[in-house]
């Protein structure tokens, strides 16, 4: 399944643990050479083992992706060890839980520099290797929690803001991006069985509040999106940009 992305590289960032792990080992599964980043290069490497010793092929490079300089460097080792960048997973992202009322201006800002305006600075550096070789995919990780036709979310404003902020963003790269053959789209997960969501399972009574708006009742595992990252990096979704995939066991329909 999915052949094409055999030799393909791929940066994910976030993928020292949680969602973005599953996304590079299942990348490389499928024949991707894979940078494994986030900000602890140990825990990055530690990933890249588990990708070798499955035999596929992976670097880990720390990068913070609030720091441009350290972003411009992913993508220069990048191309330096692999020649080039075909796929983009911008998937590193911070919750943090607080009131409206009570939420300062730092925590608005540390929010939407990681969640927003690190998709931003990585895309852009991205593409601007995509756009020389006229080819990419960007694939960028919102949330249900995204405004309008998703859900709101309380006590989590700066997180909602920023995921709304990933869906419109996707929509304009997608009109910019398309004359160079570069497909931009969006994933928005439900809950999903990561350590993002441990303080949510440590209050029953909210995860059970939560599963009962869930029509399928479950959280998903990693794998189950991770299969929909595939499905989009490959040729298999050529016609689709600026398109926006929930992916929540029915919550929003329900
Ligand atoms: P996770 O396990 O917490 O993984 C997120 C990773 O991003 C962590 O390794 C985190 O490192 C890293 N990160 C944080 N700040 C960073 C920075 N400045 N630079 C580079 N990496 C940074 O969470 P996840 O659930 O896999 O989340 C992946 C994405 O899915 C996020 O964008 C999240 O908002 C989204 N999402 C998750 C769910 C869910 O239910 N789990 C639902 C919808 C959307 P630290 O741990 O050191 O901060």
């Amino acid at each position: 399944m999915y052949e094409d992305l055999k030799g393909k590289v791929a940066i994910i960032t976030g993928s020292r643990r949680g969602m973005g792990r599953t996304h590079a080992l299942m990348l490389a599964q499928a024949g991707s050479k894979v940078i494994v980043s986030d900000i602890s290069q140990e825990d990055c490497q530690k990933v890249v083992k588990e990708i070798e010793k499955a035999g596929g092929e992976a670097l880990a490079i720390k990068c913070d992706v609030t720091k441009k300089e350290e972003i411009d460097e992913m993508v220069k080792k990048t191309v330096e060890k692999f020649g080039k960048l075909d796929i983009l997973v911008n998937n590193a992202g911070i919750v943090q839980f607080k009131t409206f009322l009570e939420m300062t201006e730092q925590e608005w800002d540390k929010t939407l520099d990681i969640n927003l305006k690190g998709y931003f600075l990585c895309a852009q550096a991205a593409a601007k290797e995509m756009v020389k070789q006229k080819s990419g995919v960007i694939i960028n990780i919102a949330s249900v929690a995204m405004g309008q036709q998703g859900i709101g979310m309380a006590n989590i404003v700066q997180y909602c803001a920023s995921k709304g902020g990933i869906a419109g963003m996707s929509e304009a790269l997608a009109m910019e991006l398309a004359p160079y053959n570069i497909r931009v789209n969006v994933i928005s997960p439900g809950m999903i069985e990561t350590p993002m969501i441990d303080s949510v399972k440590e209050d029953p009574k909210m995860m059970e509040a939560m599963l009962a708006r869930v029509p399928m009742h479950r959280v998903a595992k990693p794998e189950e999106v991770s299969n929909l990252v595939l499905f989009l990096a490959s040729n298999a979704s050529s016609y689709m940009t600026g398109s926006l995939v929930v992916i929540d066991g029915g919550w929003l329909a329900g």
